[in-house]
């Protein structure tokens, strides 16, 4: 007689998975390869996935690091995260065909660092060194008169020669609470400083955290998928410890510590803005190999975002 599997309850949260700025991202180099056929190249990781990548190289992408590898004949992306002026200068002045896939919500706070700029502001850009969002957003603005700050201590070191004159912007892919706490501490400091209009940290990062912190107190592991470079998905991971959930972060059902895992009742279930569905299906059905998975979709802010395509994709 076969032993029966321990019951195993998988709250699936929602929001996961997708945003409309990976989305559109993935639909032009799409259409971009149905336009101009085999190669087209795509600056950086289109989105930091890398089943997205290879999913999108299986059809004829090709991803580089930097543009000088891109023949003069054939078009370039650029990726979700944005990319420095001097990028889209220099493919312009060697008649590159490009399409900017840059997410809309990242090109806002782009133009209002310009117009903070324009405005005579120093800008204090809370996000973590080396992330391609944070590059592209410093390349929008002249050398030294913009700051990275990440972490509040960071805060308590800043050492400005003008602090009446400033402002704040932030990356879209945060954590909403360690920004808050950033945010009170620069305010703290610089009383005068101006905030951004409108919230920087995306809808789709601020729900996906939402969505984990629902769930969390009913749960005895938490599963994100979402690549190691993956800010948001970091960050999801990151929520979910915070609230003494132990959290892992996988690329895909192979990379899941059974032993870790153990045998809880109840694990909850996210992935981050670039991982598609199929991988979330995917470990459900690893799952279903070892458990008895009753699943449950934790329904938390239903999200209805689009962005439009650019023109010369869809004209
Ligand atoms: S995570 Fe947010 S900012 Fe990044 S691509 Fe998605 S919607 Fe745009």
């Amino acid at each position: 007689m076969l032993t029966p599997l321990p019951p195993l309850r998988v709250l699936i949260a929602a929001p996961r998975g997708f945003c409309a700025g990976v989305d559109r991202a993935i639909q032009i180099v799409e259409l971009a390869l149905e336009r101009f056929g085999a190669p087209v190249y795509v600056r950086h990781e289109i989105v930091h996935n890398r089943f997205v990548v290879d999913r999108l190289r299986g059809l004829g992408a090709v991803f580089v690091d930097e543009l000088d590898e891109v023949p003069d004949d054939r078009p370039v992306v650029f990726s979700a995260h944005g990319v420095p002026k001097s990028v889209p200068a220099a493919a312009t002045e060697r008649g590159l065909s490009f399409v900017d896939a840059t997410c809309p919500l990242v090109s806002k706070v782009h133009r209002q660092a310009e117009r903070l700029i324009e405005d005579g502001r120093h800008i204090l850009f809370i996000g973590h060194a080396g992330h391609p969002e944070v590059i592209g957003t410093f390349g929008q603005v002249p050398p030294g008169s913009m700051t990275l700050v990440e972490t509040e201590e960071d805060v308590a070191r800043l050492d400005l020669v003008d602090s009446e004159n400033l402002a704040f912007l932030t990356q879209t892919t945060l954590s909403v609470d360690d920004t808050a706490a950033i945010v009170t501490a620069l305010q703290v400091r610089f009383p005068s400083i101006r905030m951004p209009r409108s919230e920087d940290i995306c809808y789709a990062t601020s729900n996906r955290q939402s969505a984990v912190k629902a769930i969390a107190p009913e749960c005895g592991r938490m599963l994100v998928i979402g690549a190691p470079n993956s800010s948001n998905s970091l960050r999801l991971a990151e929520v979910a410890e915070r609230m003494g959930v132990a959290a892992k972060l996988l690329e895909r059902a192979a990379d899941i510590d059974w032993d870790w895992l153990g045998t809880p009742l109840t694990i909850g279930l996210t992935a981050g803005a670039s991982a598609p569905e199929v991988l979330v299906r995917e470990v459900i059905d690893a799952l279903r190999q070892r458990f008895d998975v009753t699943e449950e979709i934790a329904d938390h802010t239903p999200e209805r975002m689009v962005f439009k395509l650019p023109r010369e994709l869809v004209a």
